[in-house]
């Protein structure tokens, strides 16, 4: 009896002690609603500042974000790399002797129309449970959950594992070459040692079998911006000898167009389509666990090649964009220009194909000039941070798929540097709402604004 009482006494004490766990559990656990309406509010403010890139002006938005930091008694520190260019990071210590990771989004925005816009592209408009605005999704409303988790862990005195790095940089928008460029070679080597950056780039995918795909981007491909220069007689236009500089430039760009197209499956598009096919329905599933033997089949390969994105994940593209020459119907120009947006997939040497567009153009009176090159970049998957993201998409039933990008980030910058880079945003984003990048009607929800901050400080909470 009495060892009876002892142990029902030493039950109720484990019992008791349960409870106040928990509670102390639910004291912790943040007030989302709340979180939500901060969060909607920040985006909302960061929306009005217009950073269209050109010119920029960026510097203000990073002032926006040091006075939100310095309230809440972080120590931000903001960087000038030209007039009224500039960026801000700030540190959050974490527990572990691990290198830190580094969460990065930039502060300019692409142009925007008004007279398209349903609603002002820079009121921070909210309507139906979307907040409109240029950047809303690239890369404001990113800056905002990562913000928001670094202000929460910090609330809450909740230390991560390792340091977390708030960065935001100018400039993405143009190259980044006064942004994460400026940044990596005047700032980084003094924040010590940095172990992976978490960037725009990828983000939750709805797909076909009704799944969520937790797409991080893992590869880019490269840019390869070329210049061709023709030159020749000027003349007037009712007596133009056989050869000009611009019937030089259309033989030369026509000879370029006419390239064969072989498509080309690299090791990280393969991996991309196989983890897809795990959530496609029909056919589709089986063609995209061997993207590689499906391609082989004509009809298939017709198929997936009239979809253009899929086509520039199997080719390196070559788009003409600018083209310059007279500005007059009766005059012969002595100048014809042509800017080429060449995108290579990761493995192509650069060298060896500007040597095959030289070699293709066959006119050694056309001056090449490349305008914008960088390495091939690519981060490994086998990292903690990968883990970490495979782990919360776990947690919602979903798969993490490592994707291959088209176009490019500033990831490339701390990748050249051998750090790990991933492109995810967490956010779940329909069709509609990524045409509104770069298009009309950017748009976010508030439900990714409370759900995205809430995965990021899951995601931080998980990493080792
Ligand atoms: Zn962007």
């Amino acid at each position: 009896m009495k060892s009876w009482h002892k142990t029902h006494c030493w039950l109720g004490l484990v019992v008791f002690a349960a409870a106040l766990c928990r509670a102390a559990a639910e004291a912790a656990e943040p007030d989302w609603t709340a979180l939500e309406r901060e969060g909607v509010e920040l985006l909302r403010e960061y929306l009005r500042i217009d950073t269209t890139n050109p010119p920029g002006n960026e510097l203000a938005a990073a002032r926006f974000w040091e006075a939100k930091f310095k309230a809440a008694g972080l120590a931000p520190t903001v960087f000038e790399t030209g007039t009224n260019r500039g960026g801000i990071w700030v540190r959050l210590r974490g527990r572990g002797p691990g290198g830190a990771l580094v969460l990065l989004h930039h502060l300019d925005v692409v142009p925007a129309n008004p007279s398209e816009w349903k609603y002002p592209p820079y009121a921070g408009e909210e309507q139906n449970g979307y907040i409109y605005g240029r950047g809303a999704v690239d890369a404001k409303g990113l800056g905002v959950v990562q913000a928001l988790a670094v202000l929460l862990l910090h609330r809450h005195g909740i230390l991560p594992s390792r340091d977390v790095i708030f960065v935001a940089t100018p400039d993405e928008e143009a190259g980044g070459r006064l942004g994460a460029g400026w940044f990596v070679e005047h700032v980084l080597p003094a924040l010590g040692r940095v172990d992976f950056v978490l960037n725009e780039g990828g983000h939750i995918r709805p797909m076909p079998s009704g799944q969520l795909a937790f797409e991080v981007a893992v590869a880019e491909k490269t840019p390869l911006w070329l210049r061709l220069t023709s030159r020749g007689k000027a003349g007037h236009g009712s007596v133009p000898p056989a050869e000009t500089a611009v019937t030089k430039l259309v033989q030369a760009l026509a000879r370029v167009q006419a390239l064969p197209r072989v498509p080309r499956v690299t090791d990280e598009v393969q991996r991309y389509f196989a983890a897809l096919a795990t959530m496609q329905v029909g056919d589709q599933a089986a063609r995209f666990a061997d993207l590689r033997r499906a391609l082989s089949e004509p009809s298939f390969r017709e198929k997936f090649l009239l979809e253009p994105r899929q086509a520039a994940l199997v080719h390196d593209t070559i788009a003409v964009t600018v083209l310059q020459a007279g500005s007059k119907t009766n005059v012969i120009p002595g100048v014809a220009v042509a800017e080429l947006d060449c995108r290579l997939l990761p493995g192509t040497d650069p060298m060896a194909f500007l040597q095959q567009l030289i070699h293709a153009i066959g006119d050694a009176s056309i001056q090449v000039e490349t305008l914008l090159q960088f390495p091939p970049s690519a981060s490994p998957t086998d990292t903690p941070l990968y883990a970490a993201i495979a782990k919360l998409a776990e947690r919602e039933k979903a798969r993490v798929v490592p994707s291959v990008l088209t176009g490019f980030t500033d990831s490339h910058y701390f990748r050249e540097r051998g750090i790990p880079s991933y492109g995810f945003a967490p956010f779940v984003l329909t069709e509609p709402e990524l045409q509104g990048m770069h298009g009309v009607d950017e748009r976010l929800s508030r439900t990714n604004v409370r759900e995205g901050t809430r995965r990021l400080v899951e995601l931080i909470r998980a990493l080792e």
